[in-house]
């Protein structure tokens, strides 16, 4: 688990952050792309349409014992998000040597989080921002062990609003991310410690930074992305691990009643990793301790490569 206490953030500014781009200004003409520099020190325009408009996209990667997990799986969602965006196509090589290399910056710790951005930069410059902000995870244990009490919430659109709104940019992690925030704030004010927001009509989408995986049974499910949900890639290591515990998985739309009628679920997320929900709406859900700690163990196990 990070120990927060004392350890300084790395960041590294990604200056050539698109495969279309020659080298910004802060390049030298044999640099990599990757530039390590002061975390405390001013590094964006307050013009930045990442900040002024959350125009931008984000990925946020664990890191457990210096490996960062579903690297790939992060860097593909990431080049579909710039993609929905219509930002410039990031240039994946350089973004894995910059996550790397801040990383291997970082003092070393147990978990680690990388959090990767581009925006669409400074009106009429042409150049997209990008970084990445490498720091120790917080302590996830009680969330972990104890369990979270989850709160449903009305997203406030059809589980099928992304075919006739791709606007919406629905399934894209952009950095549009206030109404996750006011949710969570939402359920804090119901006693409550995270959010499953279901869609106007009834159906179990996912959390506002995690996918939800329902148990009944000897299967789970989760909410296909078709609903407008990002794809999971921890949602997608998770179903490994059930699989090889002999549980049949399955991408299923999910009316409410049928999480009610859960015997177990679990918010799943790159830094957290599994929390087992142990209360919805204010009703116990049983919280299995040895598989969650089973999962959670095979979450943070780089894979074998
Ligand atoms: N859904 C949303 C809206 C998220 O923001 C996140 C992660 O932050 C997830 C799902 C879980 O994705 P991952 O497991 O890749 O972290």
């Amino acid at each position: 688990m990070g120990d927060t206490g004392g350890m300084s953030p790395v960041l590294a500014l990604v200056t050539r952050p698109a495969l279309s781009r020659p080298a910004t200004g802060h390049a030298a003409s044999h640099d990599d792309g990757v530039e390590l520099v002061d975390p405390a020190a001013a590094h964006l325009l307050v013009t930045d349409l990442g900040v002024q408009r959350g125009d931008g996209i984000f990925e946020t990667i664990g890191v457990s014992n210096g490996s960062p997990l579903s690297l790939d799986e992060h860097l593909a969602r990431f080049a579909h998000s710039a993609a929905l965006l219509d930002l410039p196509d990031p240039d994946l090589e350089v973004w894995r040597r910059a996550i790397l290399t801040a990383i291997g910056a970082h003092e070393s710790a147990q978990e680690l989080s990388a959090k990767i951005v581009l925006t669409r930069g400074v009106p009429g410059r042409g150049e997209a921002s990008g970084w990445v902000w490498v720091e120790p995870a917080g302590d996830f244990t009680a969330a972990r062990t104890d369990g979270i009490r989850v709160v449903t919430l009305d997203r406030g659109y059809r589980h099928d609003a992304a075919e006739p709104a791709p606007w919406l940019l629905l399934g894209a992690k952009t950095l549009s991310y206030a109404v996750n925030q006011a949710a969570l704030r939402e359920a804090e004010r119901r006693g409550a410690d995270d959010v499953i927001f279901v869609s106007s009509d009834g159906y179990v989408l996912e959390g506002p930074t995690s996918t939800v995986i329902v148990r009944h049974g000897q299967s789970v499910s989760t909410t296909p992305t078709t609903a407008g949900i990002l794809a999971g890639t921890t949602q997608a290591r998770a179903f490994d691990f059930f699989s090889s515990r002999g549980f049949a998985c399955e991408f299923a739309l999910m009316p409410l009643e049928r999480l009610r009628q859960a015997d177990a679920a679990w918010l799943v997320s790159s830094v957290r990793q599994a929390a087992p929900v142990r209360a919805l709406d204010g009703a116990p859900l049983a919280v299995d301790t040895a598989l969650t700690a089973d999962l959670v163990a095979a979450l943070l196990t780089p894979p074998q490569r």
